[in-house]
């Protein structure tokens, strides 16, 4: 198993290799400010008390308070905690938006709890992390299996236990309740704005063809927003099966049938594939949208489509990548195509602390605003110096991070 602290790890090493940076910076960089790790008694529904782990890795603070999401899942350890926390102080970076890197985890399946349960659970993160989070210091969000349900109840807590009623120490909460307009989509939707940014810069053709890997709130979204602008989502996939049809999806209706059956199998008019094989089919556009270590050396050779677009964190491990480029195939990093959620995340957090709620379009027009020029200058320096969108991703990163760095020391 590839371990994806190490990956983060070898993406800022490589990234640091050629470029201008200070031992200082990337050392600082290779690890994290804190980690702090939590045990989180939940009384269960039985009555019985059990304990489930929990993690916050605050990753970097140079350039605002750490931001990054919770991730509810029974694989979760300490060093995935670390590289999406790594991951998320670089997109915050390429988004040039004024906050650092944090994410956090609890080792747990959901859906083996009731509602009430998994209210308590969420409840007691935050009850064993509150004095390390608030607004002006560290700001989760929504990540892998945490909603913006769970984002209320968490905000609620922290309101309770702090005082601080602003809404500002939690983001992606629901609309009604201080969530911003377009938070639910932005992840896909700034994905899209990055897509299009690049479309005509790699010859694809006025309609592509798509595949989705991962139907949670990221994957869904994307595949709707793909299909809403005239394209063909050809192929989605859950955590287990994919479903494929040449002439099209409706991703509305693949999203119904989950629901209702939850799995996609007996979906009609299909072929099944499993969720490893929907990456190797051949599209314009691949999209993961699910967990890390996806495009492997095992798979990379075998991958047919002519852009990824990565909206999952970390799907593409370096020695994928190395195959990927060697074969022409662009991988648009995660650092710069998923940054749309936390981009919208900050929007969020400065309506709180205002006290004001933006209408769609604002919010959108921000998002394209902070996210078109970051690809374009991506894009171009990559194909100026021959290296990875990835590489240079991380190079503008890190000459932001340096900034930084020399404001405080
Ligand atoms: N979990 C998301 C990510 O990986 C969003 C983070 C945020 O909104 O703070 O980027």
């Amino acid at each position: 198993m590839v371990n994806p602290f190490e990956s983060a790890q070898r993406q800022l090493h490589l990234a640091a290799k050629g470029g201008d940076f200070s031992n200082e910076l990337i050392d600082r960089l290779s690890r994290a400010e804190r980690e702090i790790t939590v045990t989180i008694p939940l009384t269960m529904d039985d009555g019985s008390t059990r304990f489930f782990e929990g993690y916050r890795v605050q990753h970097s603070g140079l350039r605002g308070p750490y931001k990054g999401g919770i991730r509810f899942h029974p694989e979760a350890d300490l060093d995935e905690v670390r590289a999406l926390a790594l991951w998320m102080t670089m997109k915050t970076a390429v988004a040039d938006i004024a906050m650092g890197g944090g994410k956090g985890g609890v080792v747990v399946d959901p859906d083996i709890l009731s509602s009430g349960e998994l209210e308590r659970l969420s409840r007691g993160f935050v009850r064993a992390l509150y004095r390390n989070l608030g607004p002006e210091v560290d700001v989760p969000a929504p990540d892998v299996n945490t909603t913006p349900e769970i984002m209320s109840w968490m905000s609620d807590e922290y309101a309770k236990l702090t005082g601080d009623t602003s809404g500002a120490s939690f983001t992606g909460k629901p609309v009604d309740q201080g969530g911003s307009e377009g938070r639910g989509a932005a992840t896909g939707q700034g994905g899209y704005y990055v897509f299009e940014a690049l479309k005509e810069k790699l010859n694809l053709p006025r309609s592509v063809s798509v595949a989705v890997q991962g139907m949670g709130n990221v994957g869904g979204n994307a595949a709707r927003t793909f299909v809403s602008h005239g394209h063909k989502v050809v192929a989605m996939s859950d955590s287990k099966d994919a479903i494929y049809n040449e002439d099209g999806l409706d991703p509305e209706a693949v999203e119904k049938y989950k629901a209702e059956h939850r799995s996609l199998k007996g979906f009609p008019d299909v072929q099944m594939f499993t969720n490893a094989e929907l990456l190797e089919l051949s599209v314009d556009v691949l999209i993961p949208a699910a967990l890390e270590n996806q495009l492997t050396e095992e798979n990379a050779e075998r991958v047919q489509a002519k852009m990824v677009l990565e909206l999952a964190n970390g799907p593409t491990t370096p020695e994928a990548d190395e195959i990927l480029r060697k074969r022409g195939i662009k991988v648009v990093p995660d650092i710069l195509a998923n940054a749309g959620g936390v981009v919208v995340s900050t929007l969020e957090w400065e309506q709180n602390k205002k006290n004001e709620h933006w209408s769609e379009e604002v919010v959108l027009e921000r998002l394209k605003e902070t996210l078109i020029p970051q690809a374009n200058v991506i894009y171009k320096n990559a194909e100026e110096s021959g290296v990875t969108m990835r590489i240079v991703a991380f190079r503008l990163a890190l000459k932001r991070l340096a900034n930084a760095l020399e404001k405080v020391v």
